[in-house]
């Protein structure tokens, strides 16, 4: 249902494998040495389950996991086709040679109980991402199965993680990342909304910058209390406060928002009741988060601000480029227009980045579409938004987002100047810049305008 214009995974699966595809969760009866007692003991969230069925835990053995899977595949979504999930708390937590065995012994079980295995897709750690793992990985997959890798990445920010005791930093699962990236396997990220402290738009920025790494795959869910879990301790003591309704749909719909249309989202919010979940009870009510998030994404999402990297100094160009031939342009004489030009060269703008420059940009649909320069110590030197990214508030966020930087590195009020192009004046009035007065140099026609702040 959710999203804009973006298939939804049973979709992008039919179309890969030319029918319904259904996944069975397995639980392999692997385990997670975090919850032996590494540095900082178990992940805050985990119970008992370690984030699984516990088939195991119930007494279910693989084969019989299987043909319950298989039986609801078959009269839920009447298909025999599908992909063997396994899940239970880190996949990849045993012997090389046991991990080989249970998936050649699901495999030989579901195939003779008559599925269709399209895909196998085997859930970890970051931290427990191996060689040998990898390269049987891509030996499944030359074999004709679509093969994913999940990785419970959470979040990219390192102060979330050590608040959910990961025992493992970014670091770790960009490098995991790369590791599978380098061998072609598929990547799927689990990440978490709702972790205390985070920004609103964090969800956002771990899924666009593991898109940069070739994350493929999401599964999006909120913070929540289970049963038996550290996590509920600090819930019972007025500790933490579960993530609302309405703060997971504006994370999601920012992470959708920036993620480009061919991303596959696996996962939109949590599967999980009570007695198990404890809170927030508004995640039993699976249809309501949906049809929320359907409706927030009918209105307009804001674009992701974030820096830009000294790597990106073609794509800062080509929009500052494209914008200023698109509507300012016209305004200048041949001398201004070639003045700029060069002044918006990527190897003038790489130049920039060394000189100090920093360079923030606005990201839609796993495209850059709008950049902003700030010169040191307080000059906006280029602020330019692209086509049909005008009149969406965009380029307002790009100058809250340099007044924030501004306020950060100085720590006191502040004070930004600008030289704006004649058509931009009225903007910059708008965001409470001052000055009238026009100058030219160059060939570039400007007036001289400044914003004071706090
Ligand atoms: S990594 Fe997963 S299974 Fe291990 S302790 Fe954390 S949540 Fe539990």
């Amino acid at each position: 249902m959710p999203s804009r214009q973006r298939p939804t995974w049973s979709e992008q699966l039919r179309t890969r494998h030319g029918g319904p595809v259904c996944e069975i969760t397995l639980d392999m009866e692997a385990e997670c040495p975090h919850r032996e007692g590494l540095a900082c003991g178990d992940c805050l969230l985990c119970d008992s389950h370690g984030g699984d069925t516990g088939a195991f835990l119930e007494g279910r053995n693989l084969k019989g996991q299987i043909l319950s899977g298989l039986d609801v595949a078959r009269r839920r979504f009447h298909t025999d086709r599908v992909i063997l999930y396994l899940q239970n708390h880190s996949t990849t937590c045993v012997a090389f040679d046991a991990f080989k065995n249970r998936i050649d012994e699901a495999l030989v079980i579901a195939e003779e109980a008559g599925a269709i295995v399209v895909g196998l897709s085997v859930g970890t750690r970051p931290d427990l991402v191996v060689e040998d793992v990898l390269n049987h990985l891509v030996a499944l997959g030359g074999s004709g199965l679509e093969v994913w890798l999940e990785l419970d990445i959470q979040t990219l920010d390192d102060a979330g993680l050590r608040y959910l005791r990961r025992d493992h930093d970014s670091r770790c699962s960009l490098d995991a990342c790369a590791k599978a990236r380098r061998r072609g396997i598929a990547l799927c990220a689990h990440l978490i909304s709702g972790i205390p402290g985070e920004r609103k738009d964090q969800l956002a920025r771990s899924a666009e910058r593991l898109s940069q790494e070739g994350v493929r795959g999401y599964k999006f869910h909120p913070l929540h209390v289970l049963a038996d879990t550290e996590l509920e301790t600090l819930f019972r003591r007025g500790e933490f406060n579960p993530p609302s309704l309405e703060h997971y749909v504006e994370s999601v719909a920012l992470a959708l928002e920036v993620l480009n249309p061919e991303a596959e989202i696996r996962r939109l919010t949590a599967d999980v009741r009570p007695p198990r979940l404890i809170a927030p009870q508004w995640i039993t009510a699976k249809p309501r988060v949906l049809q929320a998030l359907t409706d927030r994404l009918s209105r307009p999402v804001p674009a992701l601000v974030r820096r830009a990297a000294k790597g990106e100094s073609q794509a800062l160009s080509e929009v500052a480029l494209h914008s200023f031939f698109d509507s300012i342009a016209p305004l200048y004489e041949a001398e201004g227009r070639e003045s700029f030009s060069h002044f918006a060269a990527p190897s003038r703008i790489a130049q920039r980045f060394d000189g100090g420059s920093l360079f923030l940009v606005a990201l839609r649909k796993g495209q850059i579409r709008a950049m902003a320069e700030l010169r040191p110590p307080a000059h906006l030197a280029m602020l330019f938004v692209d086509g049909d990214e005008r009149g969406q508030g965009t380029g307002r966020a790009l100058i809250e987002a340099i007044k924030d930087e501004i306020l950060s590195s100085s720590k006191t009020a502040g004070h930004l100047t600008v030289n704006a192009s004649p058509n931009a004046v009225s903007f910059y009035r708008r965001q409470g810049f001052l000055g009238n007065d026009e100058q030219t140099i160059d060939g570039i026609r400007f007036f001289p305008m400044t914003l004071e702040f706090r």
